[in-house]
């Protein structure tokens, strides 16, 4: 039976890739360390024949008995404020632990799917960003952890592609939500939800005139299971190429809560890319690939998942 192992694969993306693997009739070997990752992402899967969970630091030499066809990469920490308290973390998956994985896949001829990102592209002087945008990146600042780790990936995974063979494929993914996303994971959308649902003030950071392109997860998946099955072997954009702003995505939150709240402005972190657009050309084209739902549309799925979780949350903290 055709296998496909997911690192990170208890976390936001990698569960929904345990998911949809399933779905398409794959086995499927989930490895995280559960650092950032959470067990009630894959809960449902635990009594799944074709699923297997394993807990395993993929920094450090790993070793998986058995079939293994394709190899996605996705254990990091991979938001701000995670990587800005686990920067040795960080940049030692990204580099060692993408080094372990693309030794795995090479063991095992299996097809790897690096997860990069938007973040390679740091804050853009090219607007919206191609793929042959280089990137503008600070290598020293808090963000560079993640940045130049996901860069690092990139390079050795291009390097195992031209010296061994091997046969890979890299996602660079912009901003993508929907649901398991971590409350506190300090991400604008799971921010402003849990805020609005408890009525409290909106923190938006700076003016809010910064923008992002958000790309809901189903589209997401599709984009990266088309990109799997693709001979793309450059990197390709996955995202959402519609822009808004921080300040309008805070009204539309408001708008799908139905609450009038306060936005109250907080100090813009250090290296917040002030533009993030995707230019998805190469997914239109390689692909056929194009996202379907809107944000709007995007953020009113998502909000029922949201709404439970925080609850669940003020359950926990008042027992
Ligand atoms: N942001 C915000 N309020 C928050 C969290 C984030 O205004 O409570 C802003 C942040 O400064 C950035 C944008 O929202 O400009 C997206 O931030 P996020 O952490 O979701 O992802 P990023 O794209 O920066 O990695």
């Amino acid at each position: 039976m055709e296998t496909v192992l997911i690192t990170g694969g208890a976390g936001f993306l990698g569960s929904h890739l345990c998911d949809r693997f399933l779905r398409e009739g794959l086995r499927v070997i989930c490895v995280d360390n559960l650092l950032t990752g959470d067990p009630d992402n894959i809960a449902h899967l635990l009594g799944n024949e074709y699923f297997e969970f394993i807990k395993m630091d993929v920094t450090k030499f790993i070793y998986i008995p058995g079939r293994v066809d394709y190899i996605l990469h996705f254990a990091s920490p991979a938001s701000p404020i995670d990587y800005l308290q686990l920067p040795i973390q960080t940049l030692k998956v990204g580099s060692l632990g993408t080094h372990n994985v693309l030794g795995l896949a090479k063991e095992k001829k299996a097809r790897f799917l690096l997860a990069s990102t938007s973040e390679v592209y740091g804050d853009p002087l090219v607007h919206p960003q191609p793929e042959s945008y280089w990137g503008n990146v600070s290598p020293i600042g808090p963000r560079g952890v993640y940045d130049e780790a996901k860069r690092f990936g990139e390079a050795i995974t291009m390097a195992y592609h031209r010296t061994h063979g091997l046969d890979t494929r890299i996602a660079r993914i912009f901003n993508t939500y929907g649901t398991r996303m971590r409350l506190g994971d300090g991400r604008v959308i799971p921010a402003f939800f849990s805020q609005a649902i408890q009525g409290k003030p909106l923190t938006v950071f700076g003016a809010g005139n910064q923008t992002r392109s958000f790309c809901y997860v189903e589209d997401q998946m599709n984009g990266l299971l088309r990109l799997l099955f693709s001979n793309e072997c450059e990197p390709v954009n996955i995202g959402n190429p519609a822009e808004h702003t921080v300040k309008g995505l805070a009204e539309l939150i408001q708008k799908i809560v139905g609450s009038d709240l306060e936005i109250e402005h907080h100090p813009l972190p250090t290296d917040d890319p002030k533009v993030r657009q995707p230019d998805i050309t190469r997914a239109r084209e390689i692909l056929g690939w194009d996202p379907q739902i809107d944000l709007e549309e995007g953020l009113s799925r998502a909000y029922p998942w949201f709404k439970r979780r925080v609850a669940t949350m003020l359950e926990q903290e008042n027992s």
